[in-house]
């Protein structure tokens, strides 16, 4: 019986953290500094981003921060405070969590989409389910989108004040990107409204704001960001050939294109007053984050169906669904995209771009392809607590 006993609290060696993009192993340590402890300690996870102060640690995981104060068994996660079974501490460079801040606070501050399975030492992370305002849904589908939830959408026009963007080499009347990019957004947001969904702007007018700033307008009521941007290629022998539409989401470059489009893009932060605000680490350690990775498969996914849509109104070639790291995208906390919606270096492009109707298209399809996304979205997440489940619902 007392074997039994001991059996069932032997502590794990090791915790795994399953999400949607994978495992990661966390070792468990049963001894500090040689000394047994009561409470297993987990060294903290890789992935989740943790910022030490003094003998203070913020340690941000599904969007919540929990702080730990060094020697004291509670952590604090926004207005709740949680007991711990022992005490989180430091030795050399690693920092050392109870375990129970794992099994048990963790499921408790992020559930559901958190749960801790005690007999696998297992901790799941569900897919992304969107958090929006409590209690949104509508009592049945609205008949011009089939969408049954309310949605709220930030636009991001690029651009702006004293940055112009690219120069737009055919736009006529001393137009430039900053100027193009404004009018699709307004026309976007209005098309949005009529739709029956909420969509808010970064800028209305011709203003400045800082790349690091924009996706934070899409925050807690927010299900995603879109930025709009008009391409350019540098001058050259072949700069007026390149024509059409591709969408980006958030991840390391992989081709020299891709490159020079989120160096064209990044490269707006000279015009920001402030010093850069390049986040610690660099692009490298913000795409490790466990929370950010959940967010790229759904970005990806709905760049996949704005891209589509925008495909078939668009006069130039379908340059496809495209990845790198732009600054703009790396604050977003929601599915987010940027789409680069033609060239002002080629003439057929700009007459497209510059135009009512070209404006009035491109504005539709983004639309379009954000309310299939929304409708996939809803899919999913029929019968999830919170989710789209009170009206029955399709797909299960
Ligand atoms: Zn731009």
């Amino acid at each position: 019986m007392i074997g039994l006993l001991l059996l069932l609290v032997v502590p794990p060696q090791v915790v795994v953290i399953a999400t949607p993009r994978g495992l990661t192993s966390v070792p468990v340590s049963n001894d500090r500094g040689g000394a047994a402890v009561a409470e297993p300690l987990l060294v903290a996870p890789l992935g989740v981003s943790l910022v030490m102060a003094g003998t203070r640690a913020t340690v941000t995981l599904g969007g919540a921060g929990f702080v730990f104060e060094l020697g004291v068994p509670y952590v604090s996660a926004g207005t709740a405070v949680c007991p711990l079974a022992g005490e989180p501490y430091m030795a050399r460079d690693t920092l050392y969590l109870p375990l129970s801040w794992l099994a048990e606070c963790v499921p408790r501050a992020l559930a559901p989409r958190y749960r801790w399975d005690a007999a696998a030492a297992r901790l799941d992370v569900a897919a992304p389910s969107l958090p929006r305002a409590p209690l949104a849904s509508l009592s049945s589908p609205n008949p011009m989108t089939g969408l049954r939830q309310h949605h709220t959408i930030v636009i991001d026009p690029g651009h702006g004040g004293r940055d112009p963007g690219n120069p737009g080499r055919y736009f006529s009347e001393g137009r430039t990107e900053k100027d193009i990019t404004l009018a699709i957004g307004k026309l976007m947001r209005a098309e949005l409204l009529r739709r029956g969904l909420v969509a808010n702007l970064t800028r209305s007018t011709d203003t400045l704001i800082d790349l690091a700033d924009r996706a934070a307008y899409c925050r807690e009521a927010c299900d995603l960001f879109v930025s709009i941007h008009v391409n350019a290629m540098p001058p050259g022998r072949h700069s007026t050939r390149a024509t059409g539409i591709e969408t980006y989401f958030l991840s390391e470059a992989r081709t020299e294109d891709q490159k020079r489009v989120a160096e064209m893009e990044n490269d707006a932060i000279r015009f920001e007053t402030d010093s850069p605000r390049l986040p610690t680490g660099g692009l490298g350690t913000i795409l490790k984050d466990l929370q950010l990775n959940e967010y790229l498969r759904e970005s990806a996914q709905l760049a996949g169906l704005v891209q589509g849509a925008v495909a078939k109104v668009h006069p130039g070639e379908d340059r496809g669904v495209q990845q790198a790291a732009f600054m703009v995208l790396t604050t977003a906390r929601r599915p987010a995209i940027l789409v680069e919606t033609g060239f002002a270096t080629n003439q057929d492009d700009a007459a497209f771009l510059a135009s009512a109707l070209g404006q009035r298209k491109l504005a539709n399809a983004i639309a379009d392809g954000v309310v299939a996304y929304l409708l996939e979205f809803e899919r999913k997440v029929v019968g999830v607590p919170g989710g789209a489940g009170g009206g029955g619902g399709r797909g299960r």
